[in-house]
């Protein structure tokens, strides 16, 4: 697959945009072509790239979002398929978000598998925070079946790690000790991480009819960690910094 998308954007060189922060989207896919309805193995497939120039995810800086915590509905459960990107795992979730979003007034869902902190939307989820050892951490759920591991995530937690400025942990955490982080202080930040927008911010989110907001700078959109990780990123997709050890994970799908 990596040498057809290769081969593809050689051929396709000429979409690449040349601005800052463009980019060519490239979406390998995969659909049944059998010839018969019914619920049954795929005996023929057929595997095609979608390539699209899009522009800056972010034209004009960071846009924070805020956060609403459906506790009804589950994206992803222990055994399932949340960690593939499979079709069947979106179209369910469109109406908790356009409800979060008519009812509560919140741009995008915090996924929550009863209490735990799972993802954002279609984006993998980072808190920073002083935790209750009273340490600076960066923390984010493991790959436990109910994430999808995404290589924005991978990246940076490979980067934060390199910083050596804070902890980088990667464990279970609930709501609750967002909440009590909240109460107590020690929430910093709070963010999303995926390929489009590489790094969304996260002002608030709503949690039983609560409000909790998350510091973020007013004139920049996002707090200091998030705008670095946008940067750092940036900067390896740039080739400005160069990783010659960084690893693309294996996928096994
Ligand atoms: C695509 C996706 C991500 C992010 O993955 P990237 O490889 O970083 O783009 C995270 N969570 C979900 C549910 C996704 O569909």
């Amino acid at each position: 697959m990596l040498e057809c998308c290769r081969r593809l954007i050689e051929v396709e060189k000429d979409w690449i945009p040349d601005k800052p922060n463009h980019s060519l989207y490239i979406r390998p896919t995969s659909i049944c072509m059998d010839n018969k309805l019914g619920l049954s193995r795929v005996t023929k497939s057929k595997t095609f790239i979608i390539l699209s120039p899009v522009g800056p995810y972010y034209p004009k800086g960071f846009v924070p979002v805020k956060l609403y915590c459906d506790t009804t509905v589950i994206r992803a459960w222990p055994n399932g398929f949340g960690d593939k990107k499979v079709g069947g795992n979106y179209a369910p979730t469109l109406r908790a978000q356009r409800d979060g979003l008519e009812i509560h007034n919140c741009d995008q869902v915090l996924w929550l598998l009863h209490d735990y902190v799972t993802e954002v939307g279609t984006m993998n989820f980072f808190v920073f925070w002083k935790n209750e050892d009273g340490e600076d951490e960066l923390i984010t759920p493991p790959l436990d079946g109910t994430i999808l591991p995404g290589i924005t995530r991978q990246t940076l937690i490979e980067l934060m790690k390199g910083l050596k400025e804070f902890k980088v942990t990667v464990r279970n955490f609930k709501i609750q000790e967002m909440i009590k982080a909240v109460d107590e202080g020690r929430m910093y930040e709070a963010f999303g991480a995926g390929t489009a927008a590489i790094v969304s911010p996260v002002q608030s989110f709503n949690y039983e009819g609560e409000t909790y907001q998350i510091p973020i700078e007013e004139d920049k959109g996002a707090g200091k960690l998030t705008q670095r990780a946008l940067k750092i990123m940036n900067d390896l997709q740039y080739g400005v910094v160069k990783r010659p050890d960084f690893q693309i994970p294996v996928c096994d799908v």
